[in-house]
């Protein structure tokens, strides 16, 4: 078998709750099919289905947002630019379950009224395309894309797969739409919002592979059915890729709820020093802090779960980390494009046991005013994880007495 026929496989192989529980091909749309638009919209609001990239914005008001818009002409795009450090769980679902999220793609054309979608897919994915093609071609003659979807007559809807060009900006939405018009991936301002002027000026949801995933089984199986797993404030289940020092790492389903403790035990972690929960953009939580759980009101997270253990060094992870977000930055905005290189100089200084007290109190308001001022999600999250070790890496060279840091931090 060569390179290229390798399929990337769901690894363990186990049974979900939501997205890995058994479905029947087709059973969303049919669900969906029978009832209005408009009560569509209203189901996936009732199931407090959030979206699964990592903002999470309530899907159902999304939908609602566009569905309220006179517009002809209207926009589905599945964001398939995962690019989050540590996060593979939608190249899982690309590979093995791309019928269900095309599925999920179409219900949502119904509840808007859009006559075209787009699977907009990062270009290190592009292996996944013949066989997304094929689907999208299988769906047409099955009369699941095309003209009178499922027999409902003037419902019209067709998918095309576009590719992005390698650029992490281009997962969050607006630049995603900028990439998609044939432009330079960079955030728009906001207001206005995709879902009233988003690709070529018409209203345009996008949202994640696994909330189309989810959206399936909500509309196959109802809103009850979804709000009763998970959390009060967290329906349902979040994939996770787990990755790092630990024995099982892959994808795993999860209800909202679960610790990071039981996390390490499912991953076969043992002597764990701390957990980067979100990836890059995301905070790395310290043991102390095991027992937190995977939910919109305790860690959020789009996925991703870097594991590390005793022998890592956190300021390597930042500064990693923050050399990404360097590379990755589309310079746009100052706090931005200007804070990275400071903050990474600081961790440097940090290391070589050079930076005092003082300075490291400026550096956390520059990671402030970044958080503050910068235009969009990367900018605001990069400093994220300094911030989140910042108490450790102090304790931890304090505890070394003879260190250079400790009298910095103490001088
Ligand atoms: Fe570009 Fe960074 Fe500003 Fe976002 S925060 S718009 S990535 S410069």
């Amino acid at each position: 078998m060569n390179v290229k026929d390798k399929k990337i496989e769901n690894t363990p192989k186990r049974q979900g709750l939501v997205i890995f529980s058994e479905i029947e091909k087709g059973a969303g749309l049919e669900g969906a099919l029978k009832i209005k638009s408009e009560q569509v919209v209203a189901e996936i609001s009732a199931s407090n289905l959030k979206g699964r990239g990592g903002a999470g914005f309530p899907t159902g008001l999304k939908w609602k947002f566009a569905a309220q818009e006179k517009d002809e002409q209207k926009y589905v795009v599945c964001n398939a630019d995962e690019g989050e450090p540590g996060t593979f769980k939608d190249r899982v679902l690309l590979s093995e379950y791309a019928p269900l999220f095309l599925e999920g793609m179409i219900i949502a054309a119904y509840a808007i009224g859009a006559a075209q979608g787009f699977v907009y897919l990062r270009g290190e994915y592009k292996s996944f395309v013949p066989a997304l093609e094929d689907e999208l071609k299988e769906m047409r003659k099955n009369s699941l894309l095309g003209e009178n979807i499922g027999g409902k007559k003037g419902f019209n809807f067709d998918i095309e797969v576009r590719l992005g060009a390698g650029a992490y900006i281009c997962g969050e939405e607006t630049a995603l739409i900028e990439s998609l018009e044939g432009n330079r991936g960079e955030p728009r301002n906001r207001p206005p919002f995709p879902v009233n002027t988003g690709y070529n000026g018409h209203p345009t949801i996008v949202n994640n592979v696994e909330t189309f995933a989810a959206v399936v089984h909500i509309a196959a199986k109802g809103a009850d059915w979804f709000k009763a797993i998970g959390t009060e404030k967290s329906a349902g289940t979040k994939l996770l890729s787990i990755s790092g020092d630990c024995g099982k790492p892959g994808v795993y389903e999860a209800a909202y709820g679960i610790s990071i403790k039981e996390i390490l035990k499912m991953a076969d972690a043992k002597n764990v020093k701390a957990v980067q929960v979100g990836g890059a953009s995301g905070i790395c939580v310290p043991k102390s802090q095991f027992s937190r759980t995977i939910a919109y009101e305790d860690l959020s997270t789009g996925g991703s779960i870097i594991i590390f253990g005793q022998k890592r060094n956190l300021l390597d992870v930042v500064e990693n980390f923050l050399e990404f977000f360097e590379e990755e930055s589309c310079g746009q905005c100052t706090p931005c494009r200007e804070g990275i290189p400071v903050l990474i100089e600081a961790v440097k200084m940090l290391k070589k046991g050079e930076c005092g007290k003082e300075y490291l109190k400026d550096i956390l308001s520059l990671c402030e005013t970044m958080q503050l001022a910068s235009k969009c999600g990367l900018g605001q999250s990069c400093p994220n994880t300094f911030i989140s070790i910042i108490d450790d890496v102090k304790q931890e060279y304090a505890l070394s007495k003879d260190s250079k840091q400790e009298k910095a931090f103490n001088g």
